[in-house]
């Protein structure tokens, strides 16, 4: 990596650190939600501002309906899963949140008795996607925005026949960015007083459904997520 690149990812980084450092003053789910979006707008910005310059070697072979990477655990975070569950409780109907809990519900109840390795290695459809597409697209985490793949067929094959770990080819720049503002907001989590542990998306989705006052709670240091932590 040259050192501009782990300059701008150093700045992303500190950017998005210092913000979330700053909770303390305005201790308001509103502000939990901008954050996460902050993070989100940063991360698409960041990609297509270094698209030119750093363009892929190959073609990005990700389309619209391709959904193999979505049929893998996702690893987010708290504020992404704030901010999404405020996403859907805005703009989903009553009954579309109760078929998604009922999902989410159904997959815990087939994750509950899997050890770690199994857990890793369980391949089943992310509790938002229906008919191959995301139906919180626009508040997706992070780790989904960085996801992509030269050969789709790759995808296919390693994740969603060998069931193990997997290696995927894709463009380095999305996930680079997206690990550098995952660090900082952890970081500047830290400093705001809050420990930002890695989560698992439906786990932790289906506990934020569950709870109106989700962002008040963590907000005011109530460990939310403790079911949903990553082992
Ligand atoms: S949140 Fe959306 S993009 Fe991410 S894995 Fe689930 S369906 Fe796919």
């Amino acid at each position: 990596m040259s050192t501009s690149m782990k300059d701008v990812l150093d700045q992303l980084s500190s950017a998005i650190r210092d913000s979330c450092s700053q909770l303390p003053q305005n201790r308001s789910p509103a502000m939990v939600y901008a954050l996460a979006e902050g993070a989100a707008d940063i991360h698409d910005g960041g990609v297509l501002h270094l698209l030119p310059s750093l363009p892929p070697e190959r073609e990005i072979a990700c389309t619209a309906g391709c959904d193999h990477c979505c049929h893998l655990p996702v690893v987010t975070d708290s504020l992404s899963v704030l901010r999404l569950a405020h996403y859907i409780r805005s703009s989903f109907s009553p009954e579309a949140i109760a078929t998604l809990r009922a999902r989410i519900q159904a997959r815990r109840a087939q994750m509950a008795p899997l050890d770690r390795s199994a857990k890793r290695r369980f391949r089943q459809a992310c509790p938002l996607l229906q008919d191959g597409q995301c139906v919180a697209y626009d508040a997706r985490p992070l780790i989904c925005r960085s996801f992509n793949s030269f050969d789709a067929e790759a995808c296919r094959q390693e994740i969603r026949e060998t069931g193990v770990d997997y290696q995927i080819d894709g463009y380095p720049i999305p996930f680079a960015i997206g690990g550098a503002l995952t660090r900082g907001m952890v970081e500047g989590l830290e400093r705001a007083g809050y420990e930002d542990a890695p989560l698992d998306l439906a786990a932790a989705l289906g506990i934020a459904l569950a709870r109106p006052d989700a962002a008040e709670a963590w907000l005011a240091g109530e460990d939310i997520f403790a079911d949903a932590h990553i082992d």
